[in-house]
């Protein structure tokens, strides 16, 4: 550091904001290219259509970054995700946070493990969820990747406090659950698992929507789904471990 540099840091000056603001922009800079990427994704792979859904990811011990409401994904642009504060929902910048905001907020405090959320209104899944009907497990994969079944969570309003309890209610120890006659939500311990989440639960609505006109979908004994999604949980965080 040259001579210069360390007496303007002694006197104090600071980049506005306060007293470590500058890494937090920065760290926060690649999470919100990440969910603006991931809101085109979205869009797609035919997950939502115009402005419905939303994205978020955790930013730190204290927020999440979320899509901005009412906002195309397509002319979405990093400075327009909002950050929340998870513990206040107080939000930052000019920009609304998205509607189902809450929902988002409840499951990064009740779920440590949780660092990323997608909202959806993707196609099997909302049929699955119009005829409020739990996913039993049908798929190998559905079992490792997402948890032994897919809940319904009861009906409620949207963006209301009974929606985001219910919710929370119908994901516990799952990674997805559907919201009865509105869509799903999908979580991931970073994003690219919760896209992948979203596509087995859609893989697994759709074979469980075509079994049932086969004749009927066949389970798998819920004690070997149980055992298959703790295999998979050993198995990846020995994977990550190894990375580390
Ligand atoms: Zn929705």
């Amino acid at each position: 550091m040259s001579p210069r540099r360390k007496s303007k840091a002694s006197r104090g000056i600071r980049p506005a904001g306060g007293k470590g603001s500058r890494p937090k922009a920065v760290k926060w800079r690649a999470l919100r290219e990440e969910v603006v990427r991931a809101g085109r994704r979205l869009l797609r792979e035919g997950l939502v259509a115009r402005t419905w859904g939303n994205v978020s990811v955790r930013a730190g011990a204290e927020h999440m970054l979320i899509t901005p409401t009412g906002r195309a994904y397509d002319r979405m642009a990093p400075g327009d995700i909002v950050p929340v504060n998870l513990r206040t929902y107080t939000h930052e910048g000019p920009l609304l946070p998205s509607s189902e905001g809450k929902l988002h907020a409840e499951i990064y405090r009740t779920r440590p493990e949780v660092h990323a959320v997608i909202h959806t209104h993707q196609m099997n899944a909302s049929t699955v969820a119009a005829a409020r009907r739990e996913v039993p497990p049908i798929l190998d994969d559905m079992a490792q990747i997402i948890g032994p079944t897919v809940r319904v969570a009861r009906y409620a309003l949207p963006s209301t406090d009974r929606i985001v309890r219910e919710t929370i209610k119908a994901l516990r120890g799952r990674m997805a659950a559907l919201m009865a006659n509105h869509g799903a939500v999908c979580v991931g311990r970073d994003l690219d698992e919760a896209f992948v989440v979203c596509q087995i639960l859609e893989k697994a609505c759709r074979a469980f929507i075509e079994a049932e006109f086969l004749g009927g979908a066949k389970s798998i004994h819920r004690a070997e789904a149980r055992m298959m999604r703790e295999f998979y949980l050993k198995k990846y965080s020995m994977l990550d471990q190894r990375k580390t």
